[in-house]
């Protein structure tokens, strides 16, 4: 579904038609908090660290906002930039996203315990996901 939508995407855009896919993933509340297990990515962020910035792909940075695009301009002439690549949205202290919710389509599709997100713990030194 999502590679059909990516495909779609790619195909309306040049038409100014936007194709997407509402995927949300685990959602907490009442019934499943007692199940869930400790956040797998939490103390982790591994695969965060690969990215310089956040991965919107183009038509996510067609609609994004001029405030998202100077951060995204400013972070690529910084220090930072150039010294190493932690995403620009990753909180070094906490591991965490710092913009969650608006994180981009391809980080809500990488999912903890695909064989990508094992091949990156492995290559840190962590255990796999099952
Ligand atoms: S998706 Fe995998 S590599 Fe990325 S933070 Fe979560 S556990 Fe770590
Ligand atoms: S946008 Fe957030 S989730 Fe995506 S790579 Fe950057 S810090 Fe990680």
């Amino acid at each position: 579904m999502i590679g059909l939508t990516k495909t779609t995407a790619r195909e309306l855009a040049r038409r100014g038609i936007t194709a997407n896919a509402v995927a949300p993933g685990y959602i907490e509340f009442d019934m499943t908090k007692k199940d869930l297990p400790n956040n797998p990515c939490e103390n982790c962020g591994i695969c965060c660290l690969s990215f310089s910035l956040p991965p919107f792909d183009a038509n996510e940075l067609v609609r994004a906002s001029d405030d998202l695009l100077r951060q995204v301009d400013d972070y690529a002439h910084s220090a930072r930039y150039q010294d190493s690549n932690p995403c620009l949205w990753l909180d070094l202290d906490s591991g965490k996203c710092r913009h969650h919710e608006s994180r981009p389509f391809l980080c809500r599709w990488f999912e903890p315990g695909w064989a990508a997100c094992n091949d990156l713990r492995v290559k840190a030194g962590l255990p796999i996901l099952e």
